[in-house]
């Protein structure tokens, strides 16, 4: 660690006072615990879960009712068959109850209003209170110290959730210089953005870069184009989106340093990350359980699933067997790094990245990405299912896109689909973004209800 980075972060801790403490005390606790024999980590999970089930029974009536149906007692709790007891929790009943799921009264100090982002349809609200907070930034602290990087290094983002790269104010702007964050807004990646984020790297020469994947994967292909030389970071985190292999692949040789897979939500901060064994992403099982459901049970290793996350550090609202529209395939067996974490293989996308065919069979957006890549030509895609039955692919590329062309990729993928669709391909000058500044390959109007019940 620099020497700046190790005197700005003893001033900052001194400043924080206990928040700061607390914080890198929790991060020091997380990693201890991280090689633990696993029946251990269950019974502490355990002990954090019948705490925030005999919080939320004493302090939101919704709770109670569900709790005391079910014939839960929140004082035993045997995992995993007291969430199983349980349905599930989905956005609509979010929606419907809004205030009447937050704890009263508050016993956890001041509330924090936070919301996702509403990529994919209105954006959900929640609070959550200091107790979260300190525990998802821990955690944060935790993994990205399996990657090289502490408090106080320098480090890039390539982001571009407006909430999070919209600076209030001189205040916030101080904050972060002396942090050491530099944002750069990946809502527009045009080549003047592209320019000043390769100033960044080479200038600035950041320790650790956090990105989304499309993005840094398009400022990487240019890189690659252009025959750029970038000063390599120690670290590249990608998030907020599915990271496809071809995209690492491109972003490690543009950039010269290893990718890092992270899944999280704003919902419960981080929930999982890759180690440096690079073998699928381990789940940070002291700030939540997380099940992967299918049809209703819990999804065999191999199989896809929904994400049903239950925050042990959500108290002020109390988030318990959450439908989070993410689906993923757990991993089994133990890691090469020595990290007894249970891992996912992967995390798939979001419900609505999945098409379900007419016949029951799912695809999802691996199917696309391997179809498209290395496809001469071809700059930018996206594959649209407006019903059922119907699927549109929007590609971006230069002249070679024919009209012959088109209808040759729209057959091959009707055949691939067990021609059970129809399918048409169309060429167009240019792919936004979706409004989150997130690329969306793959976007269905179709709901898919994986985890077996009906939102
Ligand atoms: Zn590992």
């Amino acid at each position: 660690m620099s020497l700046y980075g190790r005197a700005y972060r003893g001033v900052w801790r001194l400043r924080a006072g206990e928040w700061g403490t607390r914080f890198f005390s929790e991060a020091a606790v997380m990693a201890s615990r991280e090689r633990l024999p696993l029946a251990e980590q269950v019974a502490y999970q355990t002990r954090r879960l019948e705490a925030l089930l005999t919080y939320a029974h004493a302090h939101v009536p919704f709770w109670r009712a569900r709790l005391d149906q079910a014939g839960v007692d929140p004082h035993h709790v045997r995992l995993p068959d007291t969430l199983l007891a349980l349905p599930l929790l989905t956005k609509a009943e979010i929606r419907a109850q809004g205030q009447a799921l937050v704890a009263k009264p508050n016993g956890t100090g001041r509330l924090i209003a936070n919301a996702t982002s509403g990529s994919t349809g209105q954006p959900l609200h929640f609070w959550q209170d200091e107790r979260f907070a300190i525990a998802s930034h821990a955690s944060r602290l935790r993994y990205r110290r399996w990657y090289g990087y502490d408090f106080g290094e320098r480090i890039a983002f390539l982001w571009g959730a407006h909430r999070d790269t919209r600076i209030r104010g001189a205040r916030e702007w101080l904050r972060r210089a002396l942090r050491r964050e530099q944002w750069v807004n990946a809502f527009r990646l045009d080549a003047a953005q592209m320019q000043q984020f390769a100033a960044l790297l080479n200038n600035w020469r950041p320790v650790m870069v956090v990105a989304y994947p499309a993005a840094l994967h398009a400022f990487a292909r240019q890189v690659l184009q252009h025959g750029l030389r970038i000063h390599p970071p120690q670290a590249i985190e990608c998030s907020a989106e599915v990271l496809w292999p071809e995209q690492r692949q491109e972003i490690e040789a543009a950039l010269r340093a290893p990718v890092y897979d992270v899944y999280g939500s704003r919902e419960f901060g981080s929930v999982a990350a890759e180690c440096a064994s690079h073998a699928g992403l381990h789940i940070f099982t002291d700030n939540q359980v997380l099940e992967v459901i299918r049809d209703g049970r819990p999804a065999q290793p191999g199989e896809i699933g929904e994400i049903v996350i239950t925050g042990l550090t959500s108290f002020a609202m109390p988030l318990i067997r959450y439908q989070t529209g993410d689906l993923a395939v757990l991993d089994e067996g133990p890691c090469a790094c020595g990290r007894t974490l249970p891992r996912l293989a992967q995390v798939v996308g979001r419900t609505n990245s999945v098409i379900a065919l007419p016949n029951g069979r799912l695809v999802h957006g691996a199917f696309f990405s391997h179809l498209f890549r290395g496809q001469f030509g071809l700059a930018q895609y996206r594959v649209l299912q407006p019903a059922l039955g119907e699927i549109q692919i929007l590609l971006e590329g230069d002249d070679t896109l024919t009209p012959e062309r088109l209808a040759s990729i729209a057959a091959t993928v009707r055949t691939q689909l067990d021609s059970v669709v129809t399918v048409s391909a169309t060429r167009v000058a240019h792919i936004e973004p979706l409004p989150t500044g997130k690329m969306g390959y793959l976007i269905s109007q179709v709901p898919v209800d994986l985890a077996g019940q009906t939102a």
